[in-house]
C-alpha cells in the first residue's frame, strides 16, 4: 500500500525560485555574476538593522515573542492605527498561506489576475478552491473585468498593486469605485509588496485608512523589497480586527523569528534608507527606459522595482544566454523577461550583455 496526497496537491508546480549566484558561477566558471531576478534591494538594508541583529544575538536561546509586541506597536504608530489591526507574518508568502486556509472551503471561487504573483494561485489550490483568472488588460488589473466574474460561490479576490511582473498600477479613484462594488462578504486582499517605491501620485498611497470603511479589506506589505530584509522573512498585514483574529488562530506560535522581529522595527526607524533605496531606483529605471528605447525594445513603464520587457526573441534563450555572461534575469512567457533594478553599476554590466546576446553591440 502507498501513502495517500490530498487530491488539491497533485497538481501543484513547485515553486521556481531566482537561481542563486553561487550556483551561476559554478556551472558556468565566471567571476562576476549579478542578480536581477527576484526584485531584491541592490542597497542591502539600513545599518541600523544591522547594529539592532548584533545586539539581539544574545538572546537566541529564547524563543521569538509570540505576540510581536513591539513589532506591532511599531507598525500600529507609523500607520495610525489599532495594535489588533496589524498582523505580521514570515513575509508575505505566509501570509497568503494563512489567508487561504482560513478562507477558502473546497469548491470556492477566488479571484486573481493573469498575469500576476504564482503564490495566490498556489494557495487557492492548496485549499481545494477554484481559481478564476482574470487577464489582465493593457498589462493592468481588469477591475470591470474582475467585478463580472463574481459569484455567490467568491470567496476572495487578490488586487496586486503596484503588480508582479508587469509594474502597473491601480489609482485611488479606480480602487475606490472597485471596493464600492464589491459585496461585503467577499475579502478583497491588496498586496502592496512595491509599494514604497510608487512614483505617481494618483496611487492609493493612504490605502491602509480604507479598512475603516471596508470591513473586508487587507492590506498587505513586506519588509523583503524596499527595506531589503529578504532573508529575514517579515512582513505585515493590516485590517479589521476580527478579520486578523480569524487568520490569528490559523497562525504559528512564534511565526517571525526574534532576529526578524527587531530588525524589522529598527528598518521602520531609518526613512534615510528608504529615500536612498527609493532614488536609486527612479534613476536606474530612467537610465534603462532610455537604454530599452535606443535599442527598440518595447516595456511596461513600472511602479516598482522591476521591469517587463519584450527582448524580441524568447524570453528563455534569452535568460540562458544572459546567465552565461553572469547576469541573472528572470525569464517570461514569449518574447519577455522580467529584470529587477539595481545598483547603476548593476544596470550598466545589465544592459552592455543584453546588447551582446541580441546582437545590437556597436
Ligand atoms: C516578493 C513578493 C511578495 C513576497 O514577499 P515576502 O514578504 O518576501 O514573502 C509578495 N507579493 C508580491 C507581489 C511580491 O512580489
Amino acid at each position: 500500500m502507498s501513502i495517500k496526497y490530498r487530491d488539491e496537491i497533485k497538481n501543484i508546480e513547485p515553486y521556481v525560485p531566482g537561481k542563486p549566484i553561487e550556483d551561476v558561477k559554478k556551472e558556468f566558471n565566471i567571476e562576476k555574476v549579478i542578480k536581477l531576478a527576484s526584485n531584491e534591494n541592490p542597497l542591502g538594508c539600513s545599518p541600523k538593522v544591522k547594529e539592532a541583529i548584533i545586539k539581539a544575538l544574545d538572546k537566541l536561546s529564547i524563543y521569538p515573542d509570540g505576540n510581536n509586541t513591539e513589532l506591532k506597536k511599531a507598525l500600529a504608530k507609523k500607520h495610525n492605527v489599532e495594535v489588533d489591526n496589524v498582523l505580521p507574518s514570515s513575509g508575505l508568502d505566509e501570509m497568503i498561506v494563512l489567508i487561504a486556509k482560513t478562507f477558502i472551503e473546497k469548491d470556492d471561487e477566488v479571484i486573481m489576475g493573469d498575469i500576476t504573483f504564482p503564490r495566490y494561485l498556489q494557495a487557492t489550490e492548496i485549499m481545494g478552491g477554484r481559481p478564476v483568472v482574470v487577464p489582465l488588460k493593457n498589462f493592468s488589473f481588469d477591475l470591470d473585468g474582475i467585478l463580472e466574474r463574481i459569484t455567490l460561490r467568491t470567496k476572495i479576490i487578490w488586487i496586486c498593486n503596484p503588480n508582479n511582473p508587469t509594474g502597473t498600477m491601480i489609482t485611488e479613484r479606480d480602487l475606490i469605485g472597485f471596493l464600492d462594488k464589491v459585496p461585503s462578504n467577499i475579502l478583497v486582499v491588496l498586496d502592496e509588496a512595491y509599494k514604497e517605491y510608487v512614483t505617481r501620485q494618483d496611487y492609493p498611497h493612504n490605502s491602509v485608512e480604507f479598512i475603516n470603511k471596508y470591513k473586508n479589506l487587507l492590506v498587505m506589505r513586506t519588509f523583503s523589497k524596499a527595506y531589503g530584509l529578504a532573508g529575514l522573512r517579515v512582513a505585515y498585514t493590516i485590517g479589521d480586527k476580527e478579520v486578523l483574529q480569524y487568520i490569528n488562530r490559523v497562525r504559528g506560535p512564534f511565526n517571525v523569528n526574534a532576529l526578524a522581529q527587531v530588525a524589522a522595527v529598527a528598518a521602520l526607524e531609518d526613512e534615510d534608507f528608504l529615500k536612498k533605496t527609493y532614488d536609486t531606483n527612479l534613476q536606474g529605471k530612467n537610465y534603462l527606459y532610455k537604454e530599452f528605447d535606443k535599442l527598440n525594445l518595447q516595456y511596461v513603464p513600472s511602479e516598482t522595482n522591476h521591469i517587463l520587457v519584450n527582448v524580441g526573441r524568447n524570453g528563455q534563450e534569452v535568460f540562458m544566454e544572459m546567465q552565461k555572461r553572469g547576469v541573472i534575469i528572470r525569464p517570461m512567457a514569449g518574447n519577455y523577461i522580467r529584470v529587477s533594478i539595481g545598483t547603476m553599476e548593476e544596470n550598466r554590466f545589465f544592459i552592455e550583455n543584453l546588447k551582446d546576446v541580441l546582437n545590437k553591440g556597436q
